[in-house]
C-alpha cells in the first residue's frame, strides 16, 4: 500500500535501458491530418450523437460513424459475422436491457512468423449521454458532449487507421473503439472475454487512448508497471518523437486497459489532463486542442509501430489477483459525495494532491486550496487515490468528515461537508 509514485526515469534505469534503434522512424517521419481529427471529435461531441449514452441513438449512430471511417481508411472489419460489430447487451438507464456494440477494425500483420498476435488499440466512445451512468445529479437531462472524454481518443484511433493501413507492422493491429466503458468497462472486457473464448489473435500488448485531447505539454502513462519493458519504451519514444510522457504508478485503473490487465496482458492508459469538466456537459469540443491531438497521434504511432514490430516478447509483471488491479469504485453505485475537488494524478509523494478546487464547493467551503496534500479523511489514513477514493465511497451527501492535510509543510485539520456528486 502508499505505493508514492517513483520517478522512473532516473539514471540508473537510463543507464541500462536498452531500445533498440530503428532508423526507419527518422525516415517515415509520419504526418497526420488535424483537421480530419478535430473534425472528428467534433462530429462524434455533437448534438446529433447525444453524449453517445447508453439507450440512446446517438450511440448506434456513433458506432456507425466509427465503422464507416475505419472503412474510408481501407481497415478491414474484425467483429462478428465479417462486420465491424461486436454486440453484447448491457443495463440502461431505467434498469432496461440494451443491446451495445463495440466497434472493431483489423490491419493485418505483414510477418507470418507473427502471424496470430496481436497488438490492440482501444479507446471508448461511449459517454454519458444525458447523464447516465454516474453524472452529476444536477446536469442529469442535458447533453453531456464527451469530447475530451473520449472524442479525443477515437479521433486518433481513427487516424492510426489512416495511418498503419497504409504501413502494417509484424503483427497485426487490432483497433477497438469500445464501448460500456462509463459503465464499468462493459465494452472491453466482453472483447477480452470474447478472445479468450475463441482466440483468433493472440494478444501481444494494449495501449489504450482515453482523454488525450488536453494534454498540457505532457501525456501521463497509466499501467507501466504491467511490463518490464514500458519506462523504456517511454522514454524511446520522448527521444524520437519530443513528446513528453510521465509514467504514473499510482494504480488508477479507470479505463479499459483494465480489462487487459485482468487478463494478464500488459497493458497502458495513455491520458492528457485532468480538467473540471470532466463528466460534465461542459467537456465540449471547442476545449480540445489540436496540439494536443497531433502529439497523441505522433505517441500512439511510435508505441504501437514499435509493439508492432518488436521481436521478443513483453515481460510481464502483473501480479496475480492484485487487489490494484480492480477499478477503482467511480461507477454505477459507487460513491455519491462530492468534495469538488481534483487530483494531482502525477503527485508522486504519499497522500493526494489538491490541483483544482471547484468555486463553491464543499472544498472550496471547507477551505481547501490548490497544492494542499490530503493524508488523511474521517480518522483514516490515506496513502494514494485509490484508498482516499475508497473512504469516500463510505460517506453520504451531507455527511461532516475531518480532514488532515499539509500545506507549505504544516500539517493542518478542517471539517469538510461532503457535498452531492
Ligand atoms: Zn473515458
Amino acid at each position: 500500500m502508499g505505493s508514492p509514485l517513483t520517478a522512473i526515469l532516473d539514471e540508473t534505469v537510463t543507464s541500462s535501458a536498452k531500445l533498440e534503434p530503428r532508423p526507419a522512424l527518422a525516415e517515415l517521419k509520419p504526418v497526420f491530418n488535424g483537421t480530419r481529427m478535430m473534425a472528428a471529435v467534433k462530429k462524434l461531441a455533437s448534438e446529433e450523437f447525444e453524449g453517445r449514452g447508453i439507450g440512446t441513438e446517438g450511440l448506434a449512430k456513433a458506432a456507425a460513424y466509427i465503422a464507416d471511417e475505419l472503412k474510408k481508411a481501407g481497415v478491414k472489419p474484425g467483429g462478428d459475422n465479417g462486420s465491424y460489430f461486436q454486440e453484447l447487451r448491457v443495463e440502461g438507464p431505467n434498469g432496461t436491457s440494451e443491446q451495445v456494440k463495440n466497434v472493431i477494425g483489423i490491419i493485418a500483420g505483414n510477418n507470418p512468423k507473427l502471424a496470430g498476435q496481436s497488438v490492440i488499440l482501444s479507446a471508448h466512445y461511449d459517454h454519458l449521454g444525458h447523464g447516465w451512468p454516474g453524472g452529476h445529479g444536477r446536469f442529469k437531462g442535458q447533453v453531456h458532449a464527451g469530447a475530451d472524454d473520449n472524442a479525443s481518443g477515437v479521433a486518433v484511433l481513427l487516424e492510426m487507421a489512416h495511418s498503419l493501413a497504409k504501413s502494417a507492422p509484424e503483427r497485426s493491429i487490432i483497433l477497438l473503439a469500445s464501448t460500456a466503458e462509463e459503465s464499468g468497462l462493459l465494452g472491453a472486457r466482453h472483447y477480452v472475454k470474447a478472445e479468450k473464448d475463441h482466440p483468433t489473435e493472440q494478444i501481444f500488448a494494449n495501449v489504450n487512448l482515453d482523454t488525450i485531447g488536453r494534454a498540457d505539454d505532457k501525456f501521463l502513462i497509466f499501467g507501466s508497471s504491467s511490463a518490464r519493458e514500458w519506462p523504456f519504451i517511454f522514454m524511446g519514444t520522448t527521444m524520437t518523437t519530443g513528446v513528453k510522457t510521465q509514467l504514473v504508478q499510482q494504480a488508477i485503473n479507470a479505463s479499459d486497459h483494465t480489462a487487459f490487465l485482468e487478463a494478464g496482458i500488459p497493458a497502458i492508459h495513455i491520458f492528457g489532463a485532468a480538467s473540471a469538466d470532466y463528466h460534465r456537459p461542459s467537456d465540449t469540443a471547442d476545449k480540445v486542442s489540436l496540439s494536443s491531438l497531433m502529439q497523441a497521434a505522433t505517441l500512439t504511432k511510435e508505441i504501437v509501430a514499435y509493439l508492432g514490430n518488436r521481436p521478443e516478447p513483453m515481460t510481464v509483471q502483473i501480479k496475480a489477483a492484485d487487489p490494484a488491479a480492480a477499478p477503482v469504485a467511480t461507477r454505477p453505485g459507487g460513491r455519491t459525495v462530492s468534495t469538488g475537488t481534483m487530483p494531482d494524478f502525477a503527485f508522486s509523494g504519499v497522500g493526494v494532491k489538491i490541483s483544482q478546487v471547484s468555486a463553491n464547493s464543499a472544498g472550496a467551503k471547507a477551505g481547501l486550496k490548490p497544492g494542499d496534500i490530503i493524508t488523511s479523511l474521517g480518522g483514516t489514513p490515506v496513502a494514494n487515490l485509490r484508498e482516499y477514493s475508497t473512504e469516500l465511497g463510505k460517506y453520504s451527501p451531507g455527511d461532516k468528515i475531518d480532514i488532515i492535510f499539509t500545506r507549505d509543510g504544516h500539517i493542518l485539520t478542517l471539517e469538510l461537508e461532503l457535498g452531492k456528486r
